[in-house]
């Protein structure tokens, strides 16, 4: 299965292939500030799993689209991890198995059924 995913303007395209090895959301301050919105849902693929076209910006890791601003992955040496509201079909068919930095949560957001709760980093 391939799944396209896109920048507001669509300067910048990506495609994965195949089911992500895992599914998340986080609440971090980063996260926080970097989407404007109080958490990140993400989705993790091999790094191999995932191409783009279009030129992208990438700060401290995250990139996003120098020309609208949509933030889209970070791509590290072994995974891309994708921002799944920047995927195109909405919603996606994915649950989140674990929620990072649940501290950080909003009062008003509840913890996902099943998904491991963290306080912060799973290795903390
Ligand atoms: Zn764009
Ligand atoms: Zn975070």
């Amino acid at each position: 299965m391939i799944r396209h995913g896109s920048c507001s303007c669509g300067q910048v395209r990506y495609q994965v292939s195949g089911e992500p090895s895992r599914v998340g959301i986080c609440h971090c301050t980063s996260c926080r500030q970097e989407t404007g919105s109080t958490f990140t849902a993400f989705a993790v693929w091999p790094r191999s799993a995932f191409q783009s076209s279009g030129d992208f910006a990438t700060w401290s890791g995250r990139s996003f689209c120098p020309k609208c601003g949509s933030r889209l992955f970070a791509l590290r040496d072994d995974e891309a991890e994708i921002k799944i509201g920047t995927l195109e079909n909405a919603p996606t068919n994915f649950t989140p198995q674990y929620e990072l930095w649940t501290w950080r949560r909003e009062h008003w957001l509840r913890p996902v059924d099943g998904a491991r709760q963290f306080q912060r980093d799973p290795d903390e």
